[in-house]
């Protein structure tokens, strides 16, 4: 237990002078995307910056590893990258020239059903609407005019809560379907079974019940990113994606070192400023001694929402899907129907396990030669279960999985389990298996990880936080990042 400073007031002891005669302009604890986008940030305008890592490799959630068996090369955590390609920071690195290189499925998602053909987001909008049925003309219209704004908009999608947005006309527009739950989103538009189940999947992205208020936003970000970028995957695994960020970091002078878990503040003491790219509990672990009071209250009233279990398979071949177009897509979600899913989503988030879960599948090695041996593949694929769940969902999503590919089990030739614990205890920042840094709803989606006008400084600290856990939350596209070094750059005059 820290023992607490007991002139720990506002304005007083927290008030910290700007100090520039320490080693480091700044100290990073943290290699994720966000922890990797900051370090670039300050680099470029030439601050000294050091990356502490506690793992032996840098990229957090953007790592790729051999899990299963030799030369199955699989994603730990993150997979699909349309917010990686979409991102407008990113987008201004020369990331290809230290070997990134993206490669974009012809089907960003397919999503089987029992009794129809399976649902397919095509790169092509105009395509995807065909095979909606009646609903084509309601998906031309509901996405259209987002495609059409994409890029404007990102500024303001990607970033901390603004009263002013860049482009106030476009975010009102946007925001009349994205303030509201998928659920109402998709009952008052969309009739036929497979809209409403493709747009259920896009939606339970959002680790909620659909009900919730905000759920749209991410249906519609994630439905328009299909469109404008496609739905991604970086050859070689999401590894390749951080290794280009850390080579670019250090081309600009930053330093990076691995395999040392920070624990507490002491260890940080040789920096002007500290970025944390871990989440409120675990800076609260660090630092709370130095925190203000008022500020450690909301710290301790940030929400977590549920965890995930992963499997990680290696295949004796492509999965079989009965649904041929199931093989172009990079992602398959698995769960049926839009009520099936909303119901899925609900249970888990009433902390119940759902024995018939939505599944998110990613089958790269179809597109990515590099991931598995002459004919053998990969499978990737997670559920959403209670926060700090330790059940075994293996047959469940393995059960869902057979139920639209016959004859996938028979193909397993090993697999790679983790619950939620397992997740935590792999990377500390998914606390009980939360992969976002903490839940997006409506109250933690812009103004996390609490409710103040700059979300990345501590206030009267020279710390500041760059994870998921701030603005514009889970996923990687370094903006969290990106704008908590805004912050910094400020600070440092
Ligand atoms: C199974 C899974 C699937 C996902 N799929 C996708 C996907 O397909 N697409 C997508 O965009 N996103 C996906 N995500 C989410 C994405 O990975 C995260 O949102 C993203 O990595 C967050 O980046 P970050 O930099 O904020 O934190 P992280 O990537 O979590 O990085 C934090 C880093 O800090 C380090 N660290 C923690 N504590 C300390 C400490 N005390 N001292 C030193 N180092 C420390 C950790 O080791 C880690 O390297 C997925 C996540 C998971 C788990």
């Amino acid at each position: 237990m820290v023992k607490k400073n007991p002139n720990n007031s506002r304005n007083k002891k927290h008030l910290i002078a700007v100090n520039k005669t320490k080693k480091y302009d700044a100290v990073i604890v943290g290699s994720g995307p966000n922890g990797l986008a900051a370090g670039i940030v300050l680099a470029q305008k030439g601050k000294k910056v050091k990356i502490i890592e506690g793992s032996d490799s840098v990229g957090g959630g953007a790592r790729t590893k051999f899990l299963t068996l030799p030369e199955y090369k699989h994603d730990v955590c993150s997979a699909i990258h349309p917010m990686a390609l979409a991102s407008p920071f990113f987008a201004s690195l020369p990331l290809h020239q230290y070997g990134l290189k993206w490669i974009t499925p012809p089907f960003p998602v397919a999503h089987p059903l029992d009794d129809l053909p399976a649902v397919i987001m095509d790169l092509d909008i105009h395509k995807t609407a065909n095979g909606l049925g009646i609903d084509g003309d309601a998906y031309l219209k509901l996405f259209k005019p987002i495609i059409k704004d994409f890029n404007a908009l990102l500024p303001d999608l990607l970033g901390p809560f603004n009263p002013v947005p860049k482009n106030p006309l476009k975010v009102a527009k946007f925001g009349l379907n994205a303030i509201r739950s998928a659920e109402s989103l998709i009952n008052s538009k969309f009739k036929e079974k497979q809209s409403r189940a493709l747009l259920a999947g896009l939606a339970a992205h959002s680790i909620q019940p659909l009900d919730n208020i905000a759920t749209s936003a991410i249906t519609l970000i994630l439905g328009a990113a299909g469109h404008v970028v496609g739905w991604p995957l970086p050859e070689g695994g999401s590894q390749a994606l951080s290794n280009a960020l850390a080579d670019h970091f250090t081309f600009l002078g930053g330093e990076i070192e691995t395999g040392n878990m920070v624990t507490s503040v002491e260890q940080l003491t040789d920096a002007t400023t500290v970025l944390f790219d871990i989440t409120p509990k675990q800076i609260l672990a660090i630092a709370e001694s130095k925190i203000p009071d008022f500020y450690v209250k909301k710290l301790k009233r940030y929400r977590y929402g549920p965890g995930i279990f992963k499997l990680d398979i290696a295949l004796d071949g492509p999965i079989p899907w009965k649904d041929e177009n199931c093989k172009k897509a990079g992602t398959v979600h698995i769960g049926g129907t839009f009520e099936e899913i909303a119901q899925a989503e609900r249970q888990v988030f009433e902390g119940k396990h759902c024995e018939k879960p939505f599944v998110l599948l990613a089958q790269q090695s179809l597109f990515d030669q590099t991931r598995a041996p002459n004919g053998k593949h990969t499978v990737w694929a997670y559920c959403h279960v209670p926060n700090g769940s330790t059940r075994d969902m293996t047959q469940p999503i393995e059960d869902q999985i057979e139920r639209f590919a016959p004859g996938f089990k028979d193909l397993i030739l090993f697999r790679k389990k983790m619950n939620s614990v397992e997740m935590q205890a792999y990377n500390p920042n998914y606390i009980g298996g939360d992969i976002n840094g903490g839940i997006q709803d409506l109250r933690q989606l812009f103004t996390r990880p609490a409710n103040l006008f700059d979300p990345y400084r501590i206030p009267d600290t020279s710390f500041f936080i760059c994870s998921s856990s701030s603005p514009p939350g889970g996923g990687v596209h370094g903006m969290c990042g990106y704008h908590a070094a805004q912050a910094v750059l400020k600070y440092l005059g």
